[in-house]
């Protein structure tokens, strides 16, 4: 038995306490259940040292702060913690001063994308509990992270994706043995069957904040950040907003870290991105609303922010409320070309989603809502790799005389 601080799980809509170690999914009012620590039980018993000298894999140094309360429960895959990386020879073009915004890349954890984190806790929170059939709607990569994860862990699984999920998160689900299936519609759409799947089938339904742990692993992200930070939080924190799970949750961390005394001053202004072509949170931002109304006809590159209504709404919308910051939508064409500059002159191969993040800090700048002296985390939330590029088309004739005058 590992020390577990988890006192209860908590309505995030209305307060009411539901009792933990059992399964939950939604609360009675259907919405998101968050889990709640003994802080001060914590605090009195783990110290930032004992952090520093913990050998598990990535974000499972975090264990007090996460719910498994069995180690050998905790599925891996060799999580990493991951890098934060200063853009350097792209800050001219964005202007920012050189050091001031660093990429947190997320690329790096297994099967690509933040999305681990998430899967990485439900699944072990899954096997802790005894359930073996999980099943998941996804735009691509939290269907990649389940199927990595709950195999894993000797679970099964069933994926549903819109047709317009990248195919090769498609293959990659298929690969790493789940059952996938292609829904002519969004991810909305995919949530639905499987909410009606829990009843006929038995599915244990892991979407984005139905369940209360897959949070609890976004929540890593900002207590990684903040020890990586030496203890300390950057200014503002750009995030690609789909469900919202990691701006969510770190904003979870942010609260807890205060509470127990581990950092002091004011926290990050949070920062929603979301592509033009699909920006619920951002309307219902601007209108001063808590709630956004599905939206109609979502379409954007970014497939990770396809996202046309999130059950935690008002939890985005009130983390960038409190924190002072703000929500921002971008065309997709300027999200690319912001993938294009930053791999060109950084080195730095990002994915649609982690682009966003970077045109919406260079319109920040531009337009005065940020500082260029600001400390800016920017979320690269999946490797580029898994996104397609252009083609190439030029050759070499071995045979021939080459003519070394078209090498610039
Ligand atoms: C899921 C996903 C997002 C959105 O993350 P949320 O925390 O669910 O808002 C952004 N980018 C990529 C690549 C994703 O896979």
């Amino acid at each position: 038995m590992t020390e577990t601080f988890v006192s209860h799980l908590e309505c995030s809509m209305t307060g009411q306490r539901y009792e933990a170690g059992v399964v939950q999914g939604l609360s009675e009012v259907g919405r998101p259940l968050l889990v709640r620590y003994d802080l001060e039980r914590l605090g009195a018993s783990v110290d930032k040292t004992s952090i520093a000298a913990s050998s598990a894999p990535g974000f499972w140094r975090y264990a007090p702060f996460l719910p498994v309360t069995q180690a050998e429960n905790r599925v891996s895959l060799g999580e990493v913690v991951t890098p934060l990386i200063p853009l350097a020879n792209s800050t001219a073009r964005l202007g920012a001063e050189p050091g001031k915004a660093l990429v947190k890349d997320e690329g790096r954890l297994p099967t690509g994308s933040f999305k681990a984190r998430g899967l990485c806790l439900a699944v072990s929170m899954a096997k802790e509990l005894g359930l073996d059939h999980l099943a998941i709607p996804t735009n691509g990569n939290a269907g990649a992270a389940m199927a990595a994860y709950a195999r894993r862990a000797g679970q099964k699984g069933t994926v549903l994706c819109p047709a317009d999920t990248p195919d090769i998160n498609i293959r990659e689900i298929r690969q790493q043995g789940m059952d996938v299936w292609v829904v002519n519609g969004l991810i909305n759409d995919c949530g639905k069957i499987v909410g009606a799947g829990k009843e006929a089938v038995g599915w244990f339904d892991v979407s984005t904040l139905k369940e209360p742990y897959r949070v609890e692993g976004k929540k890593t992200m900002g207590l990684e950040l903040a020890e990586q930070l030496g203890w300390t939080l950057p200014d503002v924190i750009f995030y690609p907003t789909g469900g919202g799970t990691g701006l969510i949750g770190m904003w979870k961390a942010f609260h807890e870290l205060k509470e127990i005394g581990w950092i002091d001053g004011p926290l990050p202004r949070m920062v929603a991105v979301q592509a033009e072509g699909c920006a619920p949170i951002v309307k219902a931002w601007e209108a001063g609303e808590e709630h956004a109304p599905l939206w109609e006809d979502a379409h954007t590159v970014a497939a990770g922010i396809r996202v046309p209504v999130a059950i935690g709404d008002f939890l985005i919308i009130r983390a960038v409320r409190e924190s002072g910051g703000f929500a921002m939508a971008l065309p997709d064409d300027a999200i690319m070309a912001a993938r294009d500059h930053v791999a060109k002159e950084d080195g730095l191969l990002l994915c649609p989603e982690g682009a966003a993040t970077v045109e919406a800090y260079r319109r920040a700048l531009a337009e005065g809502l940020v500082r260029p002296g600001d400390r800016a985390v920017l979320y690269n939330c999946a490797t580029g790799l898994k996104y397609p590029m252009a083609a190439v088309d030029q050759t070499l004739d071995k045979d021939a005389e080459i003519d070394f005058s078209r090498f610039t």
